[in-house]
């Protein structure tokens, strides 16, 4: 586990185990490959099977371990009893990315008591939960990485996505609870805020030719972003080189947030 290589070995993850919730597609499984290229073993924590990301993990010469967890009904002692099958799986567990997600869209006057419980426990329980499960391995053996999956919606209110931009934005109220008590231990707790990126998740907003453009022209770098954008952002927030980077949201967005 010792760094070695300089400024550019920091970065590297051999030898480590990282998880990430929803890697089957998307943007999750744009970190999951980037976690492995850099040397680290990858499980894969979703509801359905990731087929495709586990074959791309173990193409890079690295073990993949899924595991199958509906976040959308899983309770504490579920989300804990996938750690440990992580750690009893793989042998430990260095890194935690929670990046499963969903997103409901309606306005607020309409927005369901259901659509706000499901977006509520996926995006924001169950982010908690699995921090709580994986600190509790992390702080006992005094080293970690935790990446949570913010948005532009942990800064902005954002149109028709009321229980989405809750959970966002208490994301990053995790996050930065989460790095002021577990810096001393060696843990380190931070988010990634992606901007637009193309994915299904936004799928229905670049469907729509004014929405799309309009998003679109917004952006100083003048494209949506893809899910290969934030390879880089996750390998240096899971590696040594984040060593002394707590409670940091890192926004990867095209320049939206400075426009
Ligand atoms: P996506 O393509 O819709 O993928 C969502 C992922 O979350 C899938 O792997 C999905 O698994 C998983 N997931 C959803 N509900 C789940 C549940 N109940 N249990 C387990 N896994 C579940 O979305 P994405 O754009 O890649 O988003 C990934 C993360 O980035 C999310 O947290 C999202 O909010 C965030 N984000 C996205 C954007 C963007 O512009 N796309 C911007 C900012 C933040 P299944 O394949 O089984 O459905």
């Amino acid at each position: 586990m010792v760094t070695t290589g300089g400024v550019l070995g920091s970065f590297r993850l051999d030898g480590r185990v990282a998880l990430v919730t929803g890697g089957g597609r998307g943007i999750g499984q744009a970190l999951a490959v980037a976690l492995a290229e850099a040397g680290a073993d990858v499980a894969l924590l979703g509801r359905s099977h990731p087929a495709e990301t586990a074959a791309r993990v173990q193409a890079l010469g690295r073990r993949a371990l899924v595991v199958t967890t509906d976040l959308a009904t899983a309770g504490p002692e579920d989300l804990a009893a996938s750690v440990d099958a992580v750690v009893g799986g793989l042998g430990r567990l260095d890194v935690l990315v929670n990046n499963a997600g969903m997103i409901r869209r309606s306005d607020a006057l309409a927005h369901s008591p259901r659509d706000w419980a499901a977006v509520l426990r996926v995006d924001l329980d169950a982010v908690f939960h699995l921090c709580q499960a994986a600190g509790r391995v992390m702080v006992a053996q005094g080293h970690g990485r935790i990446v949570n999956i913010a948005s532009m919606l942990s800064y902005h209110g954002g149109v028709r996505v009321p229980s989405y931009t809750a959970a966002k934005h208490g994301v990053v109220g995790i996050t930065k609870a989460l790095a002021n008590e577990w810096a001393g231990a060696g843990v380190n707790v931070n988010a990634l805020a992606p901007g637009y990126i193309a994915t299904d998740q936004t799928a229905v907003l670049r469907e729509d030719p004014d929405r799309e453009r309009e998003i679109r022209e917004r952006i100083p770098a003048g494209r949506w972003g893809r899910p290969e954008d934030l390879m880089g952002a996750v390998v240096f927030l899971a590696s040594d080189a984040a060593r002394y980077v707590h409670g940091a949201v890192l926004a990867v967005d095209g320049g939206w947030l400075a426009r």
